[in-house]
């Protein structure tokens, strides 16, 4: 399969790995956002969130805040982004699971908040009552 991170998982592609353990690698981002910013790849090769089992899916959870303290240990970051993106259209560039770890220093110019939108009560209404029935 030609996925970077199988590659990577596999020792056929060098990184620099920080964690690792049954279920994941934790490695340095190589065009990182921020001083740190580190990547947790499940070891198996699943797309997305959506594929992943559940109780991998919880673990991963775990090792991002293991790895968030890790970080904190070592360079003292000032504030913390968790992003996980799944599919091309939300910004997921390689199809293999993996949480994005940012460490954030006072005033270190990175924006990473969602654009901040608006809706009304009765559109949040209909939306709350079409998600309800599609359970
Ligand atoms: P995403 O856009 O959520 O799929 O994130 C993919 C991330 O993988 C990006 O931040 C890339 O910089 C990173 N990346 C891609 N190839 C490598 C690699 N060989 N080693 C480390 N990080 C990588
Ligand atoms: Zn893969």
């Amino acid at each position: 399969m030609d996925c970077v991170f199988c590659k990577i998982i596999g020792k056929e592609l060098p990184s620099y790995v920080i964690h690792e353990d049954d279920d994941f690698l934790a490695i340095l981002d190589i065009n990182p956002a921020s001083v740190g910013h580190t990547l947790i790849i499940s070891k198996k090769h699943e797309e997305d969130i959506f594929a992943l089992d559940e109780i991998t899916a919880s673990k991963a959870l775990i090792v991002a805040k293991q790895v968030a303290n890790k970080l904190k240990a070592a360079l003292n970051y000032d504030g913390l982004n968790i992003l996980q993106n799944n599919s091309p259209v939300a910004g997921q560039t390689v199809l293999h699971f993996h949480i994005h770890l940012i460490p954030r220093y006072i005033n270190d110019g990175i924006e990473l908040r969602p654009p901040i939108g608006s809706v009304d009560a009765e559109e949040l209404l209909k939306l709350r009552d079409e998600i309800l029935r599609g359970e």
